[in-house]
């Protein structure tokens, strides 16, 4: 069932400090509802004061939040994943209405954005040191985990809760405190979040969250203040890049999630059902918006026409429509100008040779539509063969064997996600060695697990966010003590 979400409370103001305060310029900036092009509510344009006020307002919360014993801070993080969990379905219905993905997409990321809370309750009474002794017998040597310090986290449009829940959660468990600066189109799920974060005990100042529409200059002044010494940003390869400049100025830790191009594989041994399945998650979660996206389906000669068939068959089927209604399976994108993107994209492959089995036009509707599509023959010089798509088009590249689509896979500045099909395990996993990317699915569609390290290599990022240790790491420094006794 769907609930009504409060837009006034979830606009109410920046939130530093504890506090929910407007701009001090007092400019706003508009949250559009993808769906229907109507303005939802207004939110916030922070000035320099503002973001230096986040950053106040952080120091002077550091000290408390990292000496609190790591028991009560975990079960502080305890409490923000039950209150979201009992809040899921407005949290959802939050999401789909300023993001427009659908319903069904959105639960599905509020219970992943939830479970950060949850893991990272379990680390933070699982942070442990090293003690031994050096090899020369002289002394003692002591590693101590601490604490980064106050982390600037950027994030974008495409998860509003899980892509600050996957920063926050491990930076809070770890003892820092932060400033969250969610994408100017999704910023009421951040906003709701805190107040959820603030219910649930988080002192004021641990959390603060601001929206702007200048991220650049924002940017430049908090990481210029010294006190800040984590850069944790999701979002394009391009802002990244140009963020590493910034940060490397001060020389500040950075975390970079960035874009993909996601390779998935289909070979002629692969149960057919299982990789049409695996197909239409790993393209058609959130409408293709997702840097896990598959962006280049490469299917082997012989089970290519039944892959092709099965695929326009599920992608047909899908009912397209606003995010916020139930049956809705694929909503529409995040502005006009993604829509248009696509359809460049579209063109281009079209005029290299691509061949539209279905969808490909854009609906003559209100909201920031595209149907569900897919393209086949196409060429590996397209520009969608290049460029993540981030819409809910599929390219077929038919491929022969298996060393030419290792090649073709790899053709990239990106490796974050990649999907394998095979009944072959040996060959499965051989590929899987093989194929540049941070994270493979193996017969599967989907390899997001908050328990498991989630990045890329190449171009599509430094770090990992969440997993075993790797997610709290990125927010502590060892210090090593030598000793004798
Ligand atoms: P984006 O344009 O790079 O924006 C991401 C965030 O950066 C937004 O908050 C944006 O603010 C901010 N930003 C933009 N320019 C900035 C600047 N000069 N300085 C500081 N911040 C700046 O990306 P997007 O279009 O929102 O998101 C889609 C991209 O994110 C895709 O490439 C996708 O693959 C990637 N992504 C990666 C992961 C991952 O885990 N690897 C996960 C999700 C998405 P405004 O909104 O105000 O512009």
């Amino acid at each position: 069932m769907t609930q009504t979400p409060d837009l006034e409370a979830a606009s109410r103001g920046l939130y530093i400090g504890g506090q929910w305060l407007p701009a001090s310029g007092g400019a706003t900036i508009n949250v559009v509802d993808p769906s229907t092009e109507a303005v939802l509510a207004t939110v916030p344009d922070a000035t320099l004061a503002d973001a230096s006020a986040a950053v106040e307002a952080a120091a002077k919360a550091a000290s408390g939040w990292r000496n609190m014993a790591p028991r009560k801070r975990s079960e502080i993080l305890r409490r923000c994943f039950e209150l979201m969990t009992e809040r899921s379905e407005i949290l959802a219905t939050l999401i789909s209405l300023e993001n427009g993905k659908a319903l069904r997409d959105a639960r599905g990321e509020v219970a992943y954005a939830a479970e950060f809370f949850r893991w990272n309750a379990e680390e933070a009474v699982r942070i442990t040191g090293e003690f031994g002794i050096a090899p020369a017998g002289a002394n003692r040597i002591v590693v101590d985990y601490q604490p980064i310090g106050i982390c600037l986290m950027i994030t974008p449009w495409n998860f509003p809760a899980a892509m600050a829940t996957r920063k926050i959660a491990p930076a809070l468990a770890a003892g820092c405190t932060v400033i969250l600066k969610p994408a100017s189109e999704t910023p009421l799920t951040a906003y709701s979040l805190a107040a959820i974060y603030e219910e649930a005990g988080v002192p004021p100042g641990v959390v603060n969250v601001l929206t702007t529409t200048a991220p650049g200059p924002l940017t430049s002044a908090i990481l210029a203040d010294p006190r800040v010494r984590k850069l944790s940003f999701t979002g394009s390869t391009g802002v990244g890049r140009a963020l590493l400049a910034e940060a490397a100025r001060h020389v500040i830790s950075c975390a970079m999630e960035l874009g993909g191009n996601a390779p998935f594989i289909v070979f002629d041994d692969a149960d057919l059902d299982a990789a049409l399945d695996g197909a239409m998650i790993a393209k058609m979660r959130n409408a293709g918006e997702a840097c896990t996206a598959a962006n280049r389906l490469y299917v082997q000669s012989g089970i290519h026409d039944a892959f092709v068939t099965g695929l326009v068959q599920r992608m047909e089927a899908l009912q397209v429509g606003p995010g916020a209604e139930t049956e809705t399976e694929c909503g529409p994108m995040i502005t006009r100008k993604a829509v248009d993107k696509i359809e460049r994209l579209v063109e281009d492959a079209i005029a290299k040779g691509a061949r539209v089995v279905t969808g490909g036009a854009r609906p003559n509707r209100p909201g920031f539509f595209y149907p569900p599509t897919v393209l086949t023959n196409a060429s590996d010089d397209a520009e969608m063969a290049v460029e993540e798509i981030f819409g809910p088009v599929a390219p077929i590249y038919r491929f022969d064997d298996e060393a030419e689509v290792i090649a073709r896979a790899n053709d990239t500045e990106y490796g974050l996600a990649a999907y394998i099909f095979t009944r072959d395990l040996s060959k499965g996993l051989r590929v899987a060695g093989a194929v540049e990317a941070g994270m493979i699915g193996l017969n599967r569609g989907l390899v997001s697990d908050p328990a498991a390290p989630f990045g890329g290599v190449k171009q599509s990022g430094l770090g990992r966010e969440g997993g075993q240790h790797h997610g709290i790491a990125e927010f502590m420094e060892a210090k090593y003590i030598a000793t004798s006794f």
